[in-house]
Parts: structure tokens; C-alpha cells; sequence
């Protein structure tokens, strides 16, 4: 197994990383393991200025550490600088707000004697992280549980192993104490010894179904803690009464930003019949301003896939959502030949439940169109997933849109504005879109020893 980078550009070999050795892997450990025992005798408060350093140095050199986003996978310049922004949003929120989620909480009142919690780490974590946001995802893991404690293990996807070793420079450039954060181009056979070692309390993994499936089996196995950030379907609805203008731009840029490869982008636009001719038209227009080209020209408005293996599945999954009777409504569904990684965007209708593809993650720029008459059929239709992570709903009746959000069974969804990962707030899925939730208060609990201490 190597680490390669490949310009999803381009199709140009860049580099090259051996996979780790097993010495490589027991050192990560020890010094995880070092890292875990002294961050119990020091102050959360010297771990704050610590993660405060490494969102400066983040910030000192954003557009370095910006291409490599762009060289790895392919990342619109752009949007490039905007994950390095906001993988410094997500350091600054648990410098500033991470110790107050782990004060001790009274209990007493709820438990009608005297009682309190208190949260401490538990031991490493290993991460095991996707190429779609590779520095957002890991900060997300990295920045709670350093302030909680828990040094972290990257074990980050093969196709970004430059965005990988960067953000472990950027640790060591900050001063951030040894162990605290490894990266390692580990095999799948080491990831499972790592899990397995019991200096390793956790796992937290974004990425497929599949890795899913294989992942939480390993933990399970060895009784770790894991928390799993999984695929979506997520649905946009747009009602009657919704502001089109709102509606459309974040339809377009739920399902387009970061070329349609975001868990929670809107995949399924599902539109109330009244609005709906109008709707089509405006999202046609919008969809056929995106120009794909070099990703490192500011004019590029649409990205190449992250690499010709994921342009391939995407080609293959199309040809089989049409093949089980949907239609393209709008683009070409022909492959883009040559050494890029580029697909034209679709609009596709007719997805029906006996569709083979229905229920199947379209990561890339496909929306998926369904009319629908009321909201007994939004319902239906949005909750006929097995997936579960996230959506957005539009209406000016902000009171009819909250009763609407009760009623989906996601994790998390927004309204009136495309759903996005925020610092502040909990992040996560329910059924096959995994479990746990990322970032907020809660974020930094995930792997905390939450311990009851009575009288
Ligand atoms: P994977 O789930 O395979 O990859 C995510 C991470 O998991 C990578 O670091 C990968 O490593 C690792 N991984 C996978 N299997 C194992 C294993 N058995 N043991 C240890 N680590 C493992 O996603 P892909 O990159 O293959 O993408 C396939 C599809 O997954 C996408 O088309 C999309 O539908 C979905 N996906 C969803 C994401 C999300 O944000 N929800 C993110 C990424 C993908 P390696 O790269 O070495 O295989």
C-alpha cells in the first residue's frame, strides 16, 4: 500500500510515501501514550495556548497550506483558503470555549443527593479521515481532544498524504508538545492494530459506509469507544411558499461546492409541484454557469473529482441510476475523456425506490429533482433513506419549516440556508449516517471519561 499524490487535474504523479513501518507505529504510540500521561499533570489552559499557536500558524501561512488542498484533491483555490479558514475556527473555538465544557457539572439537583460529573481524557484516539476536507475533518478531531487530553493517530486517506504531513508540520511548528499529534501512513492492518492496542481508547472515523461497517466492527471487537461520520442523501425541500431566490443559491451551492463531494450536500432536491417549473428553470441557469478548469485559477468555478478512480465510480453509479429508469433533465452524462478528473454536472429526475442507484451516495455535482405534491409526501420521500445526516428546508413560514424539520429523521438540518458544519454546533447522523456527533460542547465529550462522582 503507498500514498500517492496524483493533480486530479492533471493526472500528473507528484509524490510518493512509503507506508509506515510497524517501529513507526509502536513509536506513535509510545509517544501518544508519553503525550497522554503528562497532559494529566498539566493545565488546559497550557493546551490552550498551545492550539491557539497552531491556529496562528494556520493563519501565518494559510496560502501554503492551501495548495496542497488543491494539488492533493483537486480543490478549487478558493474554496481552499476558505477550509484553511476554517480549520482555524475550529482550533479558536475549543481554545476559547473548550474548558468551559469540561468544568465539572453539578448533578445534585437531578439526582436528589450530592453529586457531580467530572470529564478527564481516556487515552489516544485514532482518526482515520477522508480526502474531501482534509484539513477541516482533522481539525474537528485533533482540536477537542487535545484540549481534553487525548493525543491523536492520523491515519488520513491514501490520496492526500501532503495535506496530511502538513498538518502534522504545522503541529510541530506551532511547539505543540510530542505525541500530542501523529500522522501515519498506516495500512489498514496497522489502523486495526492500533485500535486494538490499549493505549489507544477511541476511534473516529468520516468516510463510507463500508470503511464504516469495518471500522466501528473493529472497535466493537476491542470494546473502543468510536464515533462514525458517514454518507448522506440529503435532502433540499423546497416549499410553495419558500424565497426562490434563497432556495435556488443554496440548492446550487449545497449540491456544487467543493464539486458535489460533501457528506451533507444536498443530493435530492425535493420540490413542492407550486414552485417547482420556476425552481427547474432557475437551478438550469444556475448550473450551466459553472466552468470546470484548473482549479488553481481564480476563474475555475467548478472543480475536478478528487481522482480518476472517484470520476470512474461516479461515471459507472450515473450509467446505472439510468439505466434503472431515471432521465437526465439537464447536462451530458458522457465521461469527460483525458487525464483530469472532471464531471459535468447533472440534473437528474425519475429516481424511483425500485432504482437500484435510489438510496446510493452520488458524490459529486448530480442533483437529483423529485416533484412533490405535500408535505405528507416530503416527509415520506425524505425519510425513505436509510441514510440520515443532514438537510435544508425553504419557506418563509418559519413556523410551518420547524415543524417540518421535526418530522425528518436526520441529525441535523437547517433552514433557509444550506446546512454547514459550524464550530458551535453538533455535528452528526443517525442510521447508516453513523453515530457521535463532532465539533460544539459535545464534540469535546465524545471521548471523555465522563465520570460520576456521588456524595
Ligand atoms: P473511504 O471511506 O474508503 O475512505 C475514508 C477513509 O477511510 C480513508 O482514510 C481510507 O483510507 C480509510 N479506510 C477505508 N477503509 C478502511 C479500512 N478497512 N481500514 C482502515 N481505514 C480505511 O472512502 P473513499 O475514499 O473510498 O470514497 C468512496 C465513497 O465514500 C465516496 O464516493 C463517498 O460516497 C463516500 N465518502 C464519504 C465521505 C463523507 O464525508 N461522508 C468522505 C469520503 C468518502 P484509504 O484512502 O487508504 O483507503
Amino acid at each position: 500500500m503507498s500514498y500517492r499524490v496524483v493533480n486530479p487535474y492533471n493526472g500528473e504523479l507528484i509524490k510518493e510515501f512509503p507506508a509506515a513501518t510497524d517501529e513507526e507505529v509502536e513509536q506513535a504510540l509510545t509517544d501518544a501514550n508519553n503525550f497522554y500521561k503528562q497532559a494529566k499533570k498539566q493545565p488546559i489552559e497550557q493546551r490552550a495556548e498551545q492550539l491557539a499557536a497552531l491556529a496562528d500558524e494556520f493563519t501565518k501561512r494559510a496560502d501554503y497550506y492551501a495548495n496542497f488542498l488543491t494539488a492533493n484533491m483537486g480543490k478549487l483555490i478558493s474554496e481552499a483558503r476558505g477550509e484553511v479558514k476554517k480549520t482555524v475556527a475550529f482550533a479558536r473555538y475549543y481554545v476559547e470555549n473548550g474548558a468551559a465544557a469540561l468544568v465539572d457539572q453539578d448533578y445534585t439537583a437531578m439526582a436528589g443527593r450530592k453529586a457531580h460529573l467530572e470529564f478527564s481524557s481516556i487515552g489516544a484516539v485514532v482518526a482515520v479521515e477522508p480526502w474531501n476536507f482534509p484539513y477541516t475533518q482533522v481539525m474537528r478531531v485533533f482540536a477537542p481532544n487535545f484540549i481534553l487530553g487525548n493525543p491523536v493517530i492520523l491515519k488520513h486517506a491514501s490520496i492526500v498524504p501532503e495535506c496530511a504531513q502538513a498538518f502534522d508540520d504545522a503541529c510541530k511548528a506551532a511547539g505543540l508538545p510530542t505525541g500530542a499529534f501523529k500522522n501515519i501512513f498506516a495500512t489498514y492492518d496497522q489502523v486495526n492494530q492500533m485500535i486494538g492496542d490499549p493505549r489507544v481508547q477511541g476511534v473516529a472515523l468520516t468516510g463510507s459506509e463500508k470503511a464504516g461497517e469495518l471500522i466501528a466492527a473493529e472497535a466493537g471487537r476491542n470494546l473502543k469507544k468510536s464515533t462514525m461520520e458517514l454518507g448522506g442523501t440529503d435532502v433540499c425541500i423546497v416549499l410553495n411558499d419558500a424565497d426562490l431566490k434563497k432556495a435556488v443559491a443554496g440548492a446550487v451551492s449545497g449540491r456544487l461546492r467543493n464539486a458535489g463531494q460533501a457528506c451533507t450536500s444536498a443530493k435530492r432536491y425535493l420540490v413542492q409541484s407550486g414552485i417547482y417549473d420556476e425552481f427547474l428553470t432557475a437551478i438550469k441557469k444556475e448550473f450551466a454557469k459553472y466552468q470546470s478548469g484548473d482549479p488553481l485559477n481564480e476563474k475555475t468555478t467548478l472543480a475536478p473529482l478528487s481522482s480518476k478512480s472517484a470520476q470512474q465510480n461516479l461515471q459507472k453509479q450515473v450509467k446505472a441510476v439510468l439505466d434503472g429508469g431515471a432521465k437526465v433533465l439537464w447536462g451530458d452524462p458522457t465521461a469527460v475523456e483525458g487525464p483530469g478528473a472532471f464531471f459535468k454536472p447533472l440534473i437528474i429526475s425519475g429516481m424511483t425506490y425500485d432504482n437500484p442507484m435510489y438510496d446510493h451516495e452520488l458524490f459529486g455535482p448530480v442533483a437529483q429533482l423529485y416533484k412533490v405534491d405535500d408535505e405528507k409526501g416530503i416527509v415520506e420521500l425524505a425519510n425513505h433513506s436509510n441514510y440520515g445526516l443532514g438537510g435544508a428546508i425553504y419557506s418563509e413560514d418559519l413556523d410551518k419549516a420547524h415543524k417540518l424539520a421535526s418530522k425528518i429523521e436526520t441529525g441535523q438540518i437547517a433552514v433557509n440556508q444550506p446546512l454547514s458544519s459550524l464550530p458551535e454546533l453538533p455535528f452528526g447522523g443517525i442510521k447508516k449516517s453513523g453515530y457521535g456527533r463532532e465539533l460544539s460542547n459535545l464534540g469535546i465529550r465524545e471521548f471523555a471519561n465522563i465520570k460520576t462522582v456521588l456524595g
